[in-house]
């Protein structure tokens, strides 16, 4: 594996092989690497001739600074992951070579009624923070095809406007979202639970199956639905933050009488200290 910290030495490397006919397939990451990361350097992998991934734990992207520190971090393990799959370049900066401190940041994109639902609400500026660093990097890796996971819906809705409102040339590619065998979504935050948390958090993903379920019987009562989710999230000791049934293409509440091609359920709770999230197509 190629491994960088450079963006010169990485733009270069990179130039060359676009020079020689290759595609870039890029994976940007945050670290403690998982299935469901390297799920995402698979199908890089397998449509692209040269599989790129990011490690990068973006600062400004945590509205919290407490959430920043304890982010795990794990590069060793990473690296060897990385390896073990046959990922062809690991890209590895420091802050200040994203953010150098003499080049002044452009003011940030207008996110608009996207960045202001779910996330948006609970987390101000978490949204401005990644759209900031994926132009960052997409800017510095020219990919052809950009890979994303479902887990992050929200996120993958910021980007793919991102790239329509700059007329960045790169196609975005959304993963579906790796669980373990109980259902819970993989995460780098999974790790901070305790043995008690982790034998609940699988709730998560049976109240979104559950609502899946409740919706097809009765479409029209997705308030309840809501509620009964957030409930059921209660009794089993989690505290959500929202569980809400959302237009899949604009994120917004479903209105009555105006059902959209497709429905998403969306799910932020907190299991002690440790924020999760997960979401399922419904
Ligand atoms: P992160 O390191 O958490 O910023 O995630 C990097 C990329 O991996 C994002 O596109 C995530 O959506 C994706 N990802 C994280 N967890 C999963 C998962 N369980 N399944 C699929 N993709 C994931």
């Amino acid at each position: 594996m190629h491994f960088f910290t450079q963006i010169g030495p990485l733009r270069q490397f990179l130039s060359f092989r676009r020079q020689q006919g290759e595609t870039i397939g890029f994976v940007p990451t945050m670290g403690a690497l998982h299935e469901g990361h390297l799920s995402l350097v698979r199908q890089a992998m397998q449509n692209d001739s040269l599989a790129v991934c990011s490690i990068f734990v973006n600062p400004t992207q945590f509205n919290d600074p407490k959430d920043l520190e304890r982010y795990p971090r794990t590069p060793d393990k990473d690296i060897e992951m990385l390896t073990s799959v046959g990922c062809d370049v690991l890209f590895m900066p420091g802050v200040n070579e994203i953010y150098p401190p003499d080049v002044v940041q452009k003011a940030s994109l207008q996110l608009g009624a996207l960045g202001e639902v779910m996330e948006g609400r609970f987390r101000p500026g978490h949204f401005a923070g990644v759209a900031q660093v994926v132009e960052r990097l997409l800017r510095i890796v020219e990919p052809t095809h950009l890979y994303m996971g479902q887990k992050d819906f929200q996120q993958v809705a910021i980007v793919r406007f991102m790239i329509n409102q700059l007329g960045l040339p790169v196609e975005l590619v959304m993963s579906p979202t790796i669980r373990e065998s109980d259902g819970l979504a993989m995460s780098s935050r999974n790790v901070r639970l305790n043995e008690q948390q982790r034998v609940i958090a699988p709730v998560i993903f049976h109240t979104l199956g559950q609502a899946r379920r409740d919706l097809a019987k009765d479409a029209h009562n997705r308030n309840e639905i809501e509620n009964r989710a957030i409930a059921a999230l209660q009794k089993a000791g989690l505290e959500p933050e929202y569980f809400d049934i959302v237009d899949a293409e604009t994120l917004q509440p479903v209105t009555p009488g105006a059902p959209p091609r497709q429905m998403a359920a969306c799910v932020a709770a907190w299991l002690g200290d440790v924020r999760l999230i997960d979401n399922l197509l419904l």
